[in-house]
């Protein structure tokens, strides 16, 4: 049975940013992804947009970490090259009657702590996008787009620097809690393995 301080269930990037975290603080920490790759399933199947935290509700936990983490993850890509844009992204009034509702959307995104959503009338919105129908916008400057498939690398790399190590084709079927220890079983490409 192999024994490790940290097992980290799938190598998604939510997976593989913690097994980072875990690395760095000095955990011996193992990875185990059931399928052949990091990143094959949610992580690679999403718009890749690094989001402003427009829209969700005021004083909540994910409008704040929103905010707060799309400002790391800008300033994480950039300091490893990894291929992104802090593009902008028009929202935009297709007629006079959805026009109240953008303004509501500024309000509620400057009560999140996004405070730089900026009107913009039809003519504005036209020179930057010439193919948009549209009565009125809004221009959020911090949305942004990422190459997610970078940014799992980057993340990985970075683990497997601090230590962890990644079990491909290994997936945990169960679990049990011993006294101070979880045994999870698994399977693999082959035959099971426990892990403590
Ligand atoms: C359509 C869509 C669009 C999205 N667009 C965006 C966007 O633009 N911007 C944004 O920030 N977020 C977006 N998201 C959300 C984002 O993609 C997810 O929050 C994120 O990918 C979740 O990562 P994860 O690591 O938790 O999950 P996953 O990427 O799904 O990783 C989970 C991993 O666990 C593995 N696994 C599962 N069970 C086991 C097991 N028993 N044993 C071992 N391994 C296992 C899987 O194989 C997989 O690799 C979008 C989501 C969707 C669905």
């Amino acid at each position: 049975m192999e024994r490790v301080d940290c097992v980290i269930a799938g190598a998604g990037v939510v997976g593989l940013a913690i097994a980072r975290g875990l690395a760095a603080q000095g955990f011996d920490t193992l990875i185990l992804e059931a399928a052949d790759a990091i990143g094959t399933e949610t992580s690679s199947r999403n718009s890749e947009v690094i989001h402003a935290g427009i829209y969700y509700p005021q004083g909540s936990l994910k409008a704040r970490l929103c905010v707060a983490g799309r400002e790391m993850l800008y300033r994480y890509c950039a300091e490893r090259s990894i291929p992104h844009r802090r593009c902008g992204k028009l929202i935009v009034a297709t007629d006079d009657a959805q026009e109240p509702v953008l303004a509501n959307i500024r309000a509620n995104a400057a009560a999140c702590g996004v405070g730089d959503l900026r009107f913009l009338s039809a003519a504005e919105a036209h020179k930057l996008e010439p193919a948009l129908h549209c009565t009125a916008g809004l221009l959020s400057p911090s949305t942004g787009i990422i190459d997610s498939h970078a940014l799992m690398l980057a993340l990985l790399g970075e683990a497997e620097g601090g230590g962890a190590m990644l079990s491909l084709n290994t997936r945990i079927v169960s679990g049990r809690i011993e006294a101070d220890r979880i045994v999870l079983q698994t399977t693999s490409t082959g035959s099971g393995e426990d892990f403590e």
